[in-house]
């Protein structure tokens, strides 16, 4: 995705845009310095599924899990609900799953932890193609610039296990950026609340899909997505919040 000269302008210093194919130096490792100082003083914003995984590392359930580390942040500003990690309250607003040995849930970490010091955009085209744009954040607490390390970012996403995670937050971004956004005026209180259902508490959306209580499904269909996996149900209700919600 072409980032525009005003895009490039308005950047901090700090940050520098980057092409998929660009080779940069950057290896994070438990002997810098530095180790686990990002995981401190974030904002951490959640997507659908980053709380998928998460619920997964914490074996909460997906209810459970929003009500003990999540914030949801509900401005005029924004369209959609945001979502945020609690931090904790220890001087350092330290992530909840931080330790001297570093992440505790490595395996399912939010995909902005697995992409950091990388940043990442994507925009849908009208001929159905995608383009990317990425950024490189070079921090000044980060010491892992002078790694041994060398790397496209496209092997770093990869390394980092991060398609999965762009592969979901791309098509749940289709619903998230939709064109009628702006068209169809704010979201009404129940739609919020659907919104947060069918995104975000898979297992609540489970047990109100059993009871029969989602309007505008047949027994059938009922059956069927009680049948899918979670990643299924989750890509099953961005495409059914997109017909509710814009069309
Ligand atoms: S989830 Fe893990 S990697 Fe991400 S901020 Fe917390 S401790 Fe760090
Ligand atoms: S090198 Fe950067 S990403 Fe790795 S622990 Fe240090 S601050 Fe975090």
């Amino acid at each position: 995705m072409g980032l525009t000269d005003d895009d490039i302008r308005l950047m901090p210093e700090c940050v520098q845009p980057i092409e998929k194919e660009t080779v940069f130096r950057f290896s994070c490792h438990k002997d810098l310095d530095c180790f686990t100082e990002c995981c401190r003083l974030l904002e951490l914003t959640l997507s659908p599924y980053d709380i998928l995984r998460l619920r997964r590392a914490t074996g909460l359930s997906s209810t459970a899990f929003l009500h003990q580390y999540v914030i949801v942040e509900d401005s005029a500003e924004e369209f959609f609900p945001q979502l945020f990690l609690t931090m904790l309250d220890d001087g350092r607003a330290s992530c909840p799953f931080v330790s001297p040995n570093g992440c505790t849930i490595y395996p399912n970490r939010p995909g902005a932890c697995r992409a950091y010091p990388l940043g990442r955009a994507c925009k849908q085209l009208a001929s159905g193609y995608s383009e990317e744009a990425f950024i490189l954040v070079r921090e000044p607490h980060c010491h892992g610039f002078s790694g041994e390390v060398h790397q496209t970012a496209e092997q770093y996403c990869s390394d980092q296990g991060l398609v999965i995670y762009n592969q979901f937050n791309d098509t749940i971004a289709s619903l998230l950026k939709h064109p009628r956004i702006h068209a169809r005026g704010p979201l009404e209180p129940e739609e919020k609340d659907l919104l947060m259902l069918l995104l975000y508490d898979i297992d609540r959306l489970r047990i109100e899909l059993a009871g029969n209580r989602l309007t505008g499904l047949t027994p059938i269909t009922t059956q069927y997505l009680l049948s899918q996996s979670d990643e299924d149900l989750l890509l099953w209700a961005v495409d059914w919040l997109k017909q509710r919600l814009f069309s």
